[in-house]
């Protein structure tokens, strides 16, 4: 009898024991055949933060990426994945207003709104937090730069559609890097006479047009912060030749990098896999989840070179209710849709790098917000 009792305390005891290494800040990730291995402590904090969006990316959209590609997708190298619960305040289906507000600001909030809580009252973004601490801010994205996704990091408006108002937000912070399209929202503004084009270079911006051919080529002097509009709106599909995510990101990473002694955020979007989702054009969602990819690729191996940099990919929402079918093989999908909107379905989070394990588990979207401000050490 005493044996007995002493065999079942013994389970306990190593139950416990796992139990406490698994939600330890320190625990090593759990994780099986992975090539990525954490460079640095697990318990060091990381110095670069780099949040990567694929708007829309769903578990659908990811497995059709995969079984889509020759190549093992990058996103199937990370050593910890999560999943969050992405509602709104006042919806079970975000958009992505509310759903990039939750990973800017930390609050549920209203459809629509960008950088403000449900009250329409300005909450401060992880981005402005950032350039408090004296680290070095950037955004790129395949929208326009004043879209909901990025607007939502760097302005506070009722409305997403207030596309004028969020570009002149941009005159009011400090951010060091940001590409997107969306031009004419600051040379041929409709509400005001402002040309924010000359307003960011007088605030020290190198601003111009003579790389738009060839963005590989830009030499930004490092004494200057550097935007760059692609496009005068929407910019194009990669299916009908946009290519620059992957340079933008590159050219992101290794600015903010040399800029700042104190680490940089970034944040990256991959914006048009949602557009495919809303168009119910599988085509269209696989090219773009294959560029979001290959950008992650390039920053991965930043991070890993760097081993000081936090890379977390997640997803605002799913979008199409997207499905693979009966009848699929790798050579031809058959999918469908349920949907030419948003779907309620949990959204998986990747992470790599120091604080990547606590990024494992189901939460809501706005500890996304919560866990990378304990990891970059803000209160
Ligand atoms: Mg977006
Ligand atoms: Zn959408």
């Amino acid at each position: 009898m005493n044996k007995l009792i002493l065999f079942f305390s013994i389970i306990l005891i190593v139950g416990c024991g796992s139990q406490k290494t698994q939600n330890s800040e320190d625990a090593t990730p759990v994780s099986y055949n992975i090539p990525l291995t954490d460079p640095v402590k697990p318990s060091a904090k990381p110095k670069n933060v780099i949040l990567m969006i694929g708007d829309g990316m769903g578990i659908s959209q990811i497995t059709a990426g995969i079984y889509s590609s020759d190549k093992k997708l990058s996103l199937e190298s990370f050593p910890v994945i999560g999943l969050h619960k992405s509602h709104a305040s006042n919806d079970l289906i975000t958009d992505s207003a509310a759903g990039a507000t939750a990973f800017a600001c930390g609050v549920k909030t209203y459809n629509g709104a960008i950088g403000v809580g449900p009250d329409s009252v300005a909450v401060e973004t992880i981005l402005e937090k950032a350039e408090k601490k004296g680290m070095a801010t950037g955004m790129v994205a395949t929208s326009t730069i004043v879209h909901a996704t990025p607007a939502s990091f760097i302005s506070h408006q009722p409305s997403r559609k207030m596309y004028e108002e969020i570009a002149a937000d941009f005159l009011k912070t400090d951010i060091d890097f940001f590409i997107g399209g969306g031009k004419k929202f600051f040379d041929r503004r409709e509400s005001d006479e402002r040309d924010l084009y000359k307003e960011l270079e007088a605030k020290g911006y190198f601003i111009s047009d003579y790389f738009k051919e060839d963005l590989g080529d830009v030499k930004i002097p490092m004494k200057k912060k550097f935007g760059y509009l692609t496009s005068d709106k929407d910019p194009l599909p990669v299916a009908q030749g946009r290519n620059y995510l992957k340079k933008a990101s590159n050219m992101a990473v290794n600015f903010l990098n040399r800029k700042s002694p104190e680490g940089f955020f970034l944040m990256i979007e991959g914006s048009q896999i949602d557009w495919g989702g809303h168009a119910n054009d599988a085509n269209y969602i696989i090219t773009e989840m294959l560029d979001f990819d290959r950008t992650i690729a390039q920053v991965l191996k930043f991070a890993k070179q760097d081993g000081e940099t936090l890379v977390i990919v997640t997803a605002d929402h799913e979008t199409g209710g997207f499905s693979i079918n009966k009848g699929s093989s790798r050579d031809s999908l058959v999918t469908a849709f349920t949907t030419d909107y948003h779907t309620a379905d949990l959204i998986p989070v990747f992470a790599y790098g120091p604080g990547a394990s606590d990024f494992a588990g189901i939460y809501q979207n706005t500890a996304i917000f919560d866990k990378m401000k304990r990891a970059m050490g803000m209160r």
